[in-house]
Order: C-alpha cells, then sequence, then structure tokens
C-alpha cells in the first residue's frame, strides 16, 4: 500500500536542497525551469541527473536537444527561481532581462549564479511522473554569487544565515 500523498509531500518538504534553473536551447527559442532534483551522479565519468515532470514542456525540450545547462542560482536570485517555476510575472517571457551567456551545448547559463555546468543528455529513464535524465558535464565553472539559494519546507532561504 502507498503512502498517502499528503504525507509523502510534508516528509519530503523536510529535506533541504539548493535551487537551480535547468536551460535548453530548443527550435523556438530559449527555455528554462526551476528544479530542487539537481544532484551529482558521478565522479567518473562526471554525470549529474535531473528529474523532470514528463508533463512540463521542459521534458520534451531537453530530451529534443540533446543536452542542457544547470545555473545554480545563488542567494539573490529567489526571483528568478520563481520566475523560471512558472509564478509571478514574466513566466512566459522567462529570460527577459536576464543576463546569461550560450555554452557549448547551445543552452543558456544564468550569469550571476553560483555555479554552471554545461551538460551532453547521456541517459533518459522513466521515474514514475518524472522522467530522469542523465547529462555527461562537458564544463563546468563557478560564478560571482557568494551566498546560496536553498529551499527547505516549501520556502527559500540564504545561506551562509547573514547575521
Ligand atoms: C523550488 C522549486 C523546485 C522545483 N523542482 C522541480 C523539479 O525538480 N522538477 C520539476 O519537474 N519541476 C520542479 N519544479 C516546478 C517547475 O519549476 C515548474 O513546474 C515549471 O513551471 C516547469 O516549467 P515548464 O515550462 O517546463 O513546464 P510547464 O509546461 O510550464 O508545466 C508546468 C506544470 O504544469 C503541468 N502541466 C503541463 N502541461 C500539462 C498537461 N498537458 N496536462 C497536465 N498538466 C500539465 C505539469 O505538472 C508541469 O510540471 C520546482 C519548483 C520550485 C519552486
Amino acid at each position: 500500500m502507498a503512502v498517502d500523498a499528503d504525507r509523502f509531500r510534508d516528509a519530503v518538504a523536510r529535506f533541504a536542497s539548493g535551487v537551480a534553473v535547468v536551460t535548453t536551447r530548443g527550435a523556438e527559442g530559449l527555455h528554462g525551469l526551476t528544479v530542487s532534483s539537481f544532484c551529482a551522479l558521478s565522479l567518473q565519468p562526471p554525470l549529474v541527473l535531473v528529474c523532470i515532470d514528463r508533463l512540463a514542456q521542459s521534458a520534451d525540450l531537453i530530451a529534443a536537444s540533446g543536452g542542457f545547462g544547470v545555473s545554480v542560482l545563488g542567494g539573490r536570485q529567489q526571483l528568478l527561481a520563481d520566475r523560471f517555476a512558472g509564478r509571478g510575472p514574466l513566466v512566459n517571457r522567462r529570460f527577459d532581462g536576464v543576463p546569461y551567456f550560450v555554452a557549448r551545448s547551445g543552452a543558456p547559463l544564468l550569469r550571476d549564479s553560483l555555479a554552471w555546468l554545461d551538460c551532453t543528455l547521456v541517459g533518459e529513464h522513466p521515474g514514475g511522473d518524472h522522467v530522469i535524465f542523465v547529462g555527461q558535464v562537458e564544463a563546468a565553472g563557478t560564478g560571482a554569487a557568494s551566498t546560496a539559494l536553498v529551499y527547505w519546507n516549501r520556502a527559500f532561504y540564504r545561506l551562509p544565515v547573514e547575521t
């Protein structure tokens, strides 16, 4: 018997995570979404994974483009986290006014983020109502941000805490 859906959500909400924007360049332009499911998978070879709702347009766009970018958000980028999650104004013009540079894969990477990774798609696995995308990291770097954006119990926080 599967756990009650609300209990499951309440339990996993207590797992603190970083926040990233996963981006692609498709035939219709740039796209990106906010994720907390990003994680490092392997050191040798360097692999990462992200889990994307299979109904989200990002799932099709990542599969079609064959690669994706990951921008790890800094503590002052909460507005971008909301925008790329489809909340608030400019949800349909997510890149408006956002400085970015284009990685070798063609994916846009957000400037002023904490770190970035450019990935070739090397695996795609079903995971319930999500798809697990595995990326081989072709290039990575760190950015100008000095604090991390953290998502915990359905709210954003900044680390380290400024006292
Ligand atoms: C802190 C944080 C972490 C997040 N982490 C993740 C994550 O790890 N993985 C993830 O997938 N999302 C995550 N999200 C949610 C994600 O950022 C948003 O859902 C975002 O709007 C997806 O953008 P999109 O353009 O790809 O999807 P959109 O196409 O805008 O779809 C948004 C949502 O609408 C629903 N939807 C779309 N089309 C249909 C349809 N035809 N029928 C029924 N439902 C539909 C889907 O549930 C989909 O996820 C997170 C959000 C936040 C705030």
